[in-house]
């Protein structure tokens, strides 16, 4: 049981496809105990079977990023309900539709500045807020893709907040690393979720990763829960600042695959079906 005795809480479960979802469920197998957020009254409903079935009892919580106050809020009711906090998972990001197709160079000012603040500025704000509750040796995780570091089709604004994230990551790393807390983020590959669902052709990409990565499959979120709960356990003390690949090797392709002729010669090895 390696989170035996670790307490955290999680942001970000909206469903049972949540990649958050499976990240609590592997830390829950594992020994720890949560608390999870919601975003409004209307998902706390949707979210209560969830919190019991994590054995969350009534530690359910709002916390809409985008209002400092229902962070602060959050620190009150956990420091109440369940003192000091281990881990903290943060596995949001929101970009307006406008800012997932079409022509990047039309992004509204308006988009962008939304995306920055729920999908980037949260993580820091949620670190400086709960930091007062966190334990000597916390870690902290949060979720990034590989749209952030090189173009993907469609993932457009959401790569640039991405790019913004994992370097919030490294910062954070070092500067919170003085207290002994960890921050670290997970770049998982295309897994079919609600925020999935915003990004143009999003079934293109988990087609496209499954022909092109090593593996030739879609990872799933047991498999990035696993790798999550890793990161929040003290099997990682020793890592921070990461940015951690779970995509069935998708990052080391420097080609797509491609088959060999009797001849040696390449070609494409997928038509696209
Ligand atoms: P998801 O199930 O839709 O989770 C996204 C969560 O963000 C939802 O719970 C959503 O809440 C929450 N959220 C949005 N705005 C918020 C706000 N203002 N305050 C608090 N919470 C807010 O989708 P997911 O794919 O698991 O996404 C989790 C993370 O993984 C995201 O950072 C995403 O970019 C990242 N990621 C996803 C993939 C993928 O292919 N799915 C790959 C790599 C990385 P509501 O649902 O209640 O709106």
């Amino acid at each position: 049981m390696v989170m035996k005795g670790k307490k955290g809480v999680i942001l970000g479960i909206a469903n049972k496809k949540s990649i958050a979802y499976g990240i609590a469920k592997a830390c829950q197998e594992q020994g720890a105990q949560m608390a999870i957020t919601f975003l409004s009254e209307r998902f706390e409903k949707k979210l209560a079977p969830i919190a019991q079935e994590l054995e969350c009892g009534t530690r359910l919580y709002p916390c809409d990023v985008s209002k400092p106050e229902e962070i602060v809020a959050l620190r009150e009711s956990l420091k109440e309900d369940m003192g000091e906090i281990d881990f903290i998972v943060h596995s949001i990001a929101f970009a307006p539709k406008e800012g997932l197709s079409g022509r990047f160079v039309d992004t509204p000012k308006s988009a962008f500045n939304v995306a920055m603040e729920i999908s980037v500025f949260s993580l820091v704000e949620v670190a400086k807020e709960l930091k007062p509750i966190l334990s000597k040796n916390a870690s902290i995780l949060t979720l990034s893709y590989y749209g952030g570091v090189k173009y993907v089709p469609n993932y457009n604004l959401m790569g640039v907040a991405k790019a913004a994230l994992e370097m919030t990551v490294k910062y954070l790393a070092e500067d919170l690393g003085k207290d002994g807390i960890r921050v670290n983020a997970i770049s998982a590959g295309p897994i079919k979720t609600l925020a999935a669902a915003g990004i143009g052709d999003f079934s293109f990409l988990l087609k496209w990763n499954v022909h092109h990565s090593p593996l030739k499959q879609n990872v799933t979120i047991d498999q990035v829960g696993n790798s999550g709960m890793y990161l929040l356990s003290d099997l990682s003390s020793g890592v921070t600042g990461e940015i951690h690949y779970v995509d069935s090797g998708y990052n080391i392709m420097g080609l797509p695959a491609v088959d060999f002729d009797e001849k040696g010669k390449a070609s494409i090895a997928w038509n696209g079906e």
